[in-house]
């Protein structure tokens, strides 16, 4: 487990900011309360294992900042606490690269120091492209950018960025200049809002002093915000793109929670039709080859019985993982309910569908599967159906009699279309 390191002299306040910590986030705590403690635990500790240091500014042994300038030296991340914030010291901390400063008789500021430490562990997550022809502006706001841990990529050409962000949907935010050879800022901003809407990407453009209605340009042609060029302090910044970025993981967490099952993780019932809906309209109009294939685990109420719910859970999500690691980017695979999964394939013609799906079969049945102290093995009985048609419903009805001719006839086993024939 990661660890907080908490130099402060206040007891109390260690106790507090450790408590808060320990039950909001996947942390643990180290407190000191003198700078000599805190210069014992550095040269104990492996670095590796710190997740970030909150310091105080003022301690009973520091006169004027020494223990922040010891913790940024060893090059840990560092956020610090103060009394009071003046210009001095703020030149200072953005000097040094602290991540942020917290003023300590302010009540929300436990939460802010724990929301703040959550979100440095996601940024090397949150991917920010910065399109941008100076590279002084540039480096200016990837520093700014990289201190918080985020993953940021600079360019320079306007279309090479529309090119990237187009094709990397893991971008989850642009930041853009306005003059720039090419295409402006604007433009970019409104050909990236064809492609992604505002929760799918969160775009910042920046302006020069002085040019309010570029900002308001801006915005009309889908930016969320923007930036003051020169004129604007980190702290701004930072709030703003931590807002937006906030705000977009929120609503693709819950995107996600929407269509994900919960057990498993790979796509529910709902998710597995509204993503082959339009596909499968085009593959028939294509005349393209598609197999629909029902997946049912054999006897899997034994299981529960003999092992329990929760062994039967883990199973379940083996299952789910050995679908879901077997399927290429284009097909779709889905938990329909209980121990029941269909998968939607295109492009593969039938005969190769029936020896992928017997190898599918036999993967299953050859993984030893290990909950708690058993190891247990499970089969899957498999329907395919791969003649087009129109409705996907009638080829998924299809599939499922095939399913239940697999079990009516023994299980453990695939039976497709020129099985269901001969057994006809
Ligand atoms: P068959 O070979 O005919 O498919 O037999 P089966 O036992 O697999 O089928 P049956 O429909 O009789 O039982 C399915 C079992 O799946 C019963 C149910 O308790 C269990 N099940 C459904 N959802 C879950 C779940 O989320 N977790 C666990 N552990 N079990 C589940
Ligand atoms: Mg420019
Ligand atoms: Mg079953
Ligand atoms: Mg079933």
């Amino acid at each position: 487990m990661k660890k907080i390191i908490i130099v402060d002299d206040s007891k109390f306040f260690c106790a507090l900011v450790e408590k808060q910590i320990i039950d909001n986030s996947p942390f643990g705590v180290i407190t000191c309360n003198t700078l000599e403690e805190a210069k014992i635990v550095l040269a104990r500790i492996d670095q590796e294992t710190i997740h970030a240091c909150l310091i105080s500014y003022r301690l009973r042994d520091t006169v004027d900042g020494e223990a922040v300038e010891l913790f940024r030296k060893h090059k840990l991340p560092t956020l610090v606490l103060i009394s009071d914030i003046t210009a001095r010291l703020r030149t200072r901390f953005w000097r040094l690269k602290v991540i942020d400063y917290f003023i300590k008789n302010d009540k929300h500021v436990v939460n802010e120091i724990v929301e703040s430490i959550n979100r440095l562990k996601r940024n090397p997550n949150n991917k920010i492209v910065i399109v941008e022809d100076s590279k002084t502006s540039a480096k200016i706001l990837q520093t700014l950018l990289e201190v918080h841990a985020y993953d940021v990529i600079h360019f320079t050409r306007p279309s090479e960025a529309y090119d990237y962000v187009k094709y990397h949907q893991d971008v989850k935010m642009v930041i853009t200049d306005y003059h720039m050879p090419e295409m402006d800022g604007c433009e970019l901003t409104r050909r990236l809002r064809h492609i992604y809407s505002k929760q799918e990407l969160a775009i910042l453009g920046v302006s020069g002093a002085g040019q309010s209605l570029m900002a308001a340009t801006f915005l009309k042609h889908g930016a969320d915000d923007f930036i003051i060029k020169q004129s604007f302090l980190a702290e701004e910044f930072y709030l703003r793109v931590n807002s937006y970025l906030d705000r977009l993981n929120t609503y693709q967490e819950l995107a996600t929670a929407a269509s994900n099952d919960f057990l498993t993780g790979i796509p529910n019932r709902r998710h597995f039709f509204n993503v082959t809906d339009t596909m499968h309209d085009s593959m028939v109009r294509q005349n393209a080859a598609v197999t629909c294939a029902m997946i049912d685990i054999d006897k899997f109420k034994q299981v529960n019985d003999k092992y329990g719910h929760s062994i039967g859970d883990v199973v379940l999500r083996e299952v789910a993982g050995i679908l879901r690691s077997s399927i290429r980017k284009s097909d779709v695979v889905a938990r329909f309910g209980g121990e029941e999964f269909c998968m939607y394939m295109t492009g593969m013609p039938s005969d190769h569908a029936q020896v992928y799906f017997e190898k599918l079969r036999q993967k299953i049945s050859n993984t030893i599967i290990r909950a708690e102290e058993h190891t247990l093995q499970v089969t899957v009985s498999i329907g395919v159906y791969s003649t087009l048609k129109k409705e996907l419903t009638s080829m998924i009805e299809e599939a499922d009699k095939r399913l239940y001719h697999a079990k009516e006839s023994g299980r453990n086993r695939v039976i497709d279309d020129t099985l269901m024939l001969t057994a006809n």
